[in-house]
């Protein structure tokens, strides 16, 4: 299983860093996982839109599934061709936010291009040998985090989500865990709906995870000081998707898990 990173960027994207978005791939299977505005550019660079295989989006938020929109005119209206509608894995308040932003009379048009799953606490879908769960997370609208298992290797992604049981669970004993970093700093017991880098880092220790990849890192975060403050609660491997510098000079890795 292959995760290619198509975005990094909390809040708005910049020059070569797109919003939070992935690219997961297994044989011939290829997912873009979360939609955040620029990932749809970075993500053909790396599979035709003609080949995709289906889109599982995290929660609504513009930062994770606003380049649905041009990827709906893209295939509605544009040059690519797509023999059938594609799997929009997404939570239900999703395809509302779209009609609303296309117009009321839209939702034929959108069934025609996205095939839409509704995602349900606790569920998942087999995709030609990738094995998908998610599970419903902690975040002010409703999220999910997923579970991906390919040839024997496991990768869990939290999406947006303050610590909660259920992340927990479904990161236990994974390969890789790709963490949001979206909090600096909270006040002992102050409500999140995102992690610190620290607790990125006990989550991947109490899950047991192998290796972190911090992403999403809040504003003013710089992404070597969030792996070391991440790397004191782990004892694992720690890395963030981004490298330190300027916003222009942002690599987006591959990672083979
Ligand atoms: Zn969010
Ligand atoms: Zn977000």
């Amino acid at each position: 299983m292959r995760l290619t990173t198509l975005g990094v960027s909390s809040h708005y994207p910049v020059p070569g860093a797109p919003c939070t978005g992935m690219l997961l791939e297994h044989g011939d299977v290829s997912v873009w996982v979360d939609a955040g505005p620029g990932t749809l550019a970075e993500l053909q660079r790396h599979v035709a839109l003609a080949d995709l295989s289906a889109v599982w989006i995290s929660h609504g938020h513009a930062d994770h599934a606003a380049d649905l929109l041009p990827a709906f005119y893209g295939y509605r209206y544009g040059d690519i061709p797509a023999p059938a509608a594609v799997p929009l894995l997404a939570p239900e308040d999703v395809r509302g936010r779209l009609i609303g932003f296309l117009g009321p009379a839209s939702g034929s048009e959108l069934d025609r291009v996205f095939a839409f799953d509704p995602l349900t606490d606790s569920a998942g879908r087999e995709l030609g040998g990738m094995n998908l769960r998610w599970v419903a997370v902690q975040h002010d609208v409703p999220a999910f985090a997923l579970r991906a298992e390919a040839g024997g290797a496991s990768l869990v992604y939290t999406g947006d989500s303050g610590p909660c049981s259920a992340l927990d669970e479904l990161a236990r004993g994974c390969d890789l865990l790709v963490s949001e970093a979206g909090t600096d700093r909270r006040e002992p017991g102050e409500a999140s709906v995102h992690l610190t880098p620290e607790e990125a880092g006990e989550l991947a220790q109490r899950a047991g995870a192998r290796r972190l990849l911090l992403t999403h890192l809040a504003l003013g975060i710089d992404p070597a000081e969030a792996v070391r403050r991440a790397s004191e609660r782990f004892d694992g491997t720690v890395e963030a998707a981004v490298v330190s510098g300027s916003p222009m000079s942002v690599v987006l890795p591959t990672v083979d898990t």
